[in-house]
């Protein structure tokens, strides 16, 4: 479902820009179309039919996953450049979209406050993370990455395929990164690098950038942000102050990774990574006896581990950023905002409820969790699930997560410690990433409460 634009002005947009673009390759003789035909409608139909078995993503009656649909602006742009099919490996490939691309990518570097930059898009955050940690490799051949328990679970993946050891650090009450545990692990001198993130996936939690940082004047590492879902959060005015510290160092760290195609609008496919240090770019030198033939600028391809990569992502971002620019006080902030407010408003709510339980801590950016109210976490999940099914019969959609009961306070359960009792807990989690998601608070609390078993 396409967020709420007038039925067909996406189309009809797209046909007026389509007819333009032609219009530039008009001298060459023209080609015979082809119609589609019949068959094709058939199978477009059909096609349609199979996705009418997908949840509802687009609506903000879902308000389970990480989902958010692209805007309509990055369709119509993506669709426009798909026609050229653009390639941004190399600028033989890419004449226009790789400028946009760069142009795209210089945006995302200014919103960080990044002085200077080495970067490019990618399939998505794994990729990026991907090409952050090979550099830290690079650099520190053989030493650890270290993460918190929090951390995507690519990073695990990522450290194995990289052959380099993988130090996971225990996160605190609040699912940060435990600093007493990581300056224990720093000690040793076997880190290389550390990997902060900036929005947790399942919680967004925010690991204390700042004090990360700190460390850096009594031990060597490298400090790469993994802000692939939070990263836009850096436009937010009303963060909480220690998350809003870690925010204002973004800059200070050596990489970043933060993913369009979550918070920025884009359809699927869109991560970027962006390095402070631009000369990192040596690392990537590679022979290709045909890539780059044409010119002596600098390909992306050069600069990327990827070799063929979707241009039209990059018109798509570059276009979106035009009509929603990443202002504090703009419309695109302002989104984000709302979406903040409505997973804080709706944790209120939920903390004033019998039937439910709450974290000790408000949601730090738009992600919220919570469980059922029973005596014990395994009684508590089994609400949980059945409040979970209720509700998509509701048209409500939720997620599901296994949490630890340590993110809940001490008395939420009469026993957990002791007994046979599990130390983790089903809970429902929520991700209000829609700007719709505020408006849409009551109908949403309204269906919750019909839900309750
Ligand atoms: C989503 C996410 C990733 C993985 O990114 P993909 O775009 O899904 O490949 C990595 N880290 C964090 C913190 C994420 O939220």
């Amino acid at each position: 479902m396409s967020p709420s634009i007038p039925p067909d002005e996406l189309f009809q947009r797209l046909a007026v820009a389509q007819k333009h673009l032609d219009a530039g390759f008009s001298h060459l003789p023209p080609l015979d179309p082809t119609p589609l035909g019949e068959d094709a409608a058939a199978i477009l139909q059909q096609a349609a039919e199979r996705l009418r078995d997908d949840f509802p993503y687009g609506h903000p009656l879902y308000a389970g996953q990480m989902l958010k649909p692209p805007h309509p602006i990055a369709r119509a742009a993506y669709a426009l450049a798909m026609s050229v099919n653009p390639n941004n490996h190399a600028l033989d490939s890419s004449h226009a979209s790789s400028v946009m691309e760069v142009e795209a990518v210089e945006a995302l570097a200014r919103m960080f406050g990044l002085p200077q930059h080495l970067g490019h898009l990618s399939s998505g955050g794994t990729f990026a993370n991907l090409e952050a940690l090979w550099i830290a490799g690079q650099i520190a051949p053989g030493k650890a990455i270290a993460a918190s328990d929090q951390a995507h679970y690519t990073h695990t993946r990522i450290s194995s395929v990289l052959g380099l050891p993988f130090v996971k650090i225990p996160s605190d009450a609040q699912g940060r990164m435990d600093l007493a545990a990581l300056e224990q692990v720093l000690a040793t001198g076997t880190i290389g690098t550390v990997v902060a993130t900036l929005g947790t996936t399942a919680i967004g939690t925010v690991d204390p950038l700042d004090q990360i940082l700190a460390l850096q004047s009594r031990y060597q590492f490298r400090v790469h942000v993994d802000a692939a879902y939070g990263g836009y959060f850096t436009l937010v005015t009303d963060l909480a102050p220690e998350i809003r510290a870690a925010y204002d160092l973004i800059s200070h760290a050596d990489s970043i990774v933060v993913d369009p195609h979550k918070h920025g609008l884009q359809p699927y496919g869109c991560g970027c990574i962006l390095f402070r240090d631009p000369t990192v770019g040596l690392f990537y030198k590679h022979d290709s006896p045909y890539t780059y033939f044409s010119s002596k600028q600098l390909h992306l391809g050069e600069i990327s581990l990827e070799c063929s990569r979707a241009g039209a992502s990059a018109v798509a971002l570059w276009a979106t950023q035009r009509l929603l620019p990443y202002d504090r006080d703009g419309e695109f902030a302002r989104n984000l905002s709302s979406g903040h407010q409505a997973a804080r408003q709706l944790y209120e709510r939920l903390a004033t409820h019998p039937a439910f339980v709450v974290p000790s801590f408000v949601p730090p950016l738009d992600i919220l969790f919570w469980t059922a109210s029973a005596p014990t976490p395994a009684a508590s999940s089994l609400l949980a699930q059945a409040i979970f099914d209720k509700a998509a019969r509701h048209d409500l959609h939720l997620a599901l997560a296994t949490l630890p009961t340590r993110f809940f306070p001490p008395n939420t359960w009469k026993s957990t410690s002791g007994s046979s009792q599990p130390d983790t807990v089903l809970c429902l989690r929520s991700v209000l990433m829609k700007p719709e998601h505020l408006r849409w608070l009551d109908q949403i609390w309204r269906r919750l409460l019909e839900a309750i078993v």
